[in-house]
């Protein structure tokens, strides 16, 4: 049984009217998935991450202003959603749920967060809808684990990984790859130990041996002790804030590739579902569900 990880506070979140996040995406994939036959036992809770040990690794100032709903308008619409309890209560136990994926990555080997992918946070600010790194944070807590020394942070989001970027790059011991749309958010990219950014409307085939090569690549050079992939869909051809055009079975080939490489060569991974953002949020969880799939969730 793949251990997945989902919060009902993962939807929670007053929103105005016609805002583009699909905050009711990670329930309906907790329905989904129950419908499909998972038990409810395959389900871990995560615990909201501790503000104090956020303070030590991101900028104190920044995080003690997010936590109070004192940080300055602009840098809360840079953000994208407006300030209240909720989102900063929904953040911390989404990130908690991020870490907890990864310490039961590390014990059974794959483990699924329902959420997740805040890959825009920065350690002083938040932006694109992402306020705390939890891809990084997850890094350092399977860092601090007996004889892991080495994490690929493998970003497949259709968005650069920019956060995820800038944190890690003075940390010899944490790798990013991000494979991302070339010509969208964010406009002024980071460097990722490897980049590779797509033209508009690349399909499956140059996409995926995209992927194959970058991750090949990566595992090969940096030879990691584990994996945090973010599988986001917002590649798909119907996304709302994508420029690509994978087909739903070349989300399947993506993530299958993903993870069956790391099963080969034995490497725990710590999945996160990523962005995606179609207002039809039916046909967005049919996207999403790939990564649950390719993993033998169902
Ligand atoms: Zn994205």
């Amino acid at each position: 049984m793949i251990p997945l990880v989902f919060h009902p506070i993962y939807s929670i979140l007053d929103l105005p009217v016609r805002h583009r996040f699909p905050i009711q995406k990670y329930q309906a994939i907790h329905t989904a998935l129950r419908q499909f036959g998972v038990p409810e036992a395959s389900f871990h809770q995560p615990q909201a991450v501790n503000i104090e040990s956020l303070k030590s690794v991101l900028n104190p100032l920044y995080v003690q202003q997010l936590t109070t709903g004192t940080l300055d308008p602009k840098a809360m619409r840079r953000i994208g959603f407006p300030w209240s309890e909720q989102l900063i209560e929904r953040t911390l136990t989404a990130v908690g749920g991020t870490i907890l994926t990864s310490q039961l990555a590390l014990q059974t080997g794959k483990a699924i967060n329902l959420t997740g992918g805040y890959h825009h946070a920065f350690a002083n600010f938040g932006s694109g809808f992402c306020m705390v790194n939890d891809l990084y944070l997850s890094a350092l807590n399977m860092l601090q684990q007996p004889n892991i020394d080495r994490i690929l942070i493998f970003d497949c989001d259709v968005h650069q990984g920019d956060g995820t970027a800038k944190l890690a790059e003075r940390n010899a011991n944490v790798k990013t790859v991000s494979i991302h749309g070339e010509k969208n958010f964010p406009h002024r990219k980071q460097i990722s130990d490897y980049d590779f950014p797509l033209p508009k409307g690349t399909t499956d085939d140059a996409y995926l041996e995209t992927v194959d090569s970058a991750l090949n690549l990566a595992v090969n050079i940096f030879q990691p002790d584990a994996v945090i992939y973010d599988a986001g869909v917002d590649v798909h051809e119907d996304d709302d804030l994508g420029h690509l055009c994978m087909s739903t079975e070349g989300v399947y080939a993506r993530d299958k590739l993903v993870l069956d490489l790391c099963e080969q060569k034995g490497l725990p991974v710590a999945a996160v579902i990523g962005g995606g953002y179609q207002r039809d949020i039916d046909a967005l969880v049919k996207v999403h569900l790939q990564l649950f799939k390719a993993a033998g969730v169902y």
